[in-house]
């Protein structure tokens, strides 16, 4: 068996047809004509215009003969006329696994389909591929959304007046009249809302928490308690969805403003703004705010506590503040300023990822002699002087820093803002911490190998119609279990 080499791969198989039919037609020759002249079957030339084979070259070259062209004419990449490059691109849309996915018919572009028939599918299959394309968070997209949030963050002071009243409304209609709230309170505001909570052992993974909208009862993971999230805090964030009327996040930006809000809801509930501002105005009166104060008096975790802090701070006591949370590998994770601090951040603006100064608090907590005490810290920078107060927390991913900053006029409200302690920083400067000395760059420039570790959750995607890294199919499988 002999086997004739098959055209060059590189061969839109498509376009091909296309050239191959208008070439035909423009001779005025049909499928049964073209056939006798090669001596093959009509329906195998049908099948190569309709680019669904791939002609032998031995073919091919019986069929420019008969058309009178150089092979060369047929292999061309470009359509043979304007209608033709549109039914080419229409066959490829069509044959898109995205499309297939929707598992709608394909249309057959002949010459019977209409012209503006074909210009309206092209131009909607266009449009779908872009929106597709948009809303597939590349950690760009991602990146990008972060920033354009925190600069939102920023103009509101990180307080959102809105959230403080749907708050308060709910612990009003509670009855919640005093100090911290607490897990009676939540049930009551689940009951209030019309929810029933249901603590289950096998919610699945990627979830925090699993909501049957047709029951109104939400599924919540029995936890053991000690790391992880605040198990009350995750009903409340969950509760802030229907309290704040959120519809399914349209795109990245959108899933991360909706999880910023329900986080604001859940901590405005945990530390209502009244009594929560009551306790701060009397500390500063003391010259004596603390964070970990703040959170012993309403039982939350650090980080809620400093979270909430930078929502209260400006507005009502015109402080402007920092917070920071940056992994022991001086990675930020979080971050927010309208203190005019400089994150250090990529060309989109971005600061999640982001490598912090050696100098600042964030990172030399982690060498003091006992990080896991109250630590505070004067840090000059190019633009100011700043006051921290740093605390380090273990975690499974590692150790962890939550900042508190204000710039160094704002530090005598704070316990600790006497402090000598005082570092310099000059970055960007690349000889601040970031360019290692002559002698090391001599001795190991060229010899050094190092394996990036990766920090794809920050960057994680949408798939569109669905909530990041969360597999819907679980989801629904567990539903229907508990159905
Ligand atoms: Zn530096």
């Amino acid at each position: 068996m002999t086997a004739s080499p098959s055209v060059e791969p590189s061969v839109d198989l498509v376009t091909l047809g296309q050239r191959l039919r208008h070439l035909r037609r423009t001779r005025g020759l049909t499928l049964d004509q073209l056939s006798d002249a090669v001596g093959r079957a009509p329906s195998q030339l049908s099948l190569i215009e309709n680019g669904k084979r791939e002609p032998k070259l031995s073919v091919l070259q019986a069929i420019a003969s008969a058309l009178g062209v150089p092979m060369q004419d047929l292999l061309r990449p470009e359509a043979p006329s304007r209608r033709a490059g549109l039914e080419i691109e229409l066959a490829h849309f069509q044959q898109n696994p995205a499309y297939q996915a929707l598992g709608l018919p394909a249309v057959r572009a002949g010459r019977r389909l209409p012209a503006d028939a074909l210009e309206a599918l092209i131009g909607m299959h266009r449009e779908l591929n872009r929106v597709l394309t948009e809303q597939t968070a590349t950690p760009e997209v991602a990146r990008r959304a972060n920033a354009q949030l925190r600069a939102d963050m920023r103009r509101r002071d990180n307080y959102f007046a809105e959230i403080e009243q749907a708050a308060a409304r709910v612990l009003q209609s509670v009855r919640h009249t005093t100090g911290p709230l607490s897990q009676r309170g939540i049930l009551d505001i689940a009951a209030q809302i019309g929810f029933t909570l249901h603590y289950v052992n096998d919610l699945p993974a990627s979830t925090r928490s699993v909501t049957d909208l047709k029951n109104r009862r939400i599924f919540l993971p029995q936890v053991a308690s000690g790391k992880g999230h605040d198990p009350r805090a995750v009903v409340l964030q969950t509760l802030g969805h229907f309290v704040l009327g959120h519809n399914d996040p349209s795109d990245y930006g959108d899933f991360l403003r909706q999880r910023v809000e329900v986080n604001y809801f859940a901590a405005a509930l945990l530390m209502p703004e009244k009594f929560a501002v009551d306790f701060l105005a009397e500390a500063k009166a003391d010259r004596a705010l603390a964070i970990d104060d703040f959170r012993d008096a309403f039982g939350v975790s650090y980080e809620t506590a400093a979270h909430r802090f930078t929502n209260l701070a400006t507005h009502h006591f015109g402080i402007p503040v920092h917070f920071a949370r940056v992994h022991e590998t001086g990675i930020v994770y979080k971050a927010y300023e309208n203190d005019n601090v400089r994150f250090p951040s990529d060309v989109t603006g971005a600061i999640e990822g982001q490598p912090v100064c050696r100098k600042w608090a964030s990172r030399t907590v982690f060498e003091a002699e006992d990080p896991y005490s109250s630590f505070y810290q004067f840090t000059d920078t190019g633009a100011g002087t700043y006051w921290c107060t740093v605390h380090v927390e273990s975690t499974r991913s590692g150790e962890f820093s939550v900042t508190v900053g204000t710039p160094y006029e704002h530090a005598r409200w704070f316990r600790g803002g006497d402090v000598p302690g005082r570092t310099v920083s000059t970055c960007p400067d690349p000889d601040c911490c970031r360019r290692p000395p002559a002698a090391l760059v001599d001795r190991w420039a060229g010899n050094a190998w190092p394996s990036a570790r990766v920090h794809s959750h920050l960057l994680a995607a949408l798939p569109p119609g669905t909530f990041p890294g969360v597999d819907n199919r679980d989801v629904y499988d567990f539903l229907e279990r508990r159905a």
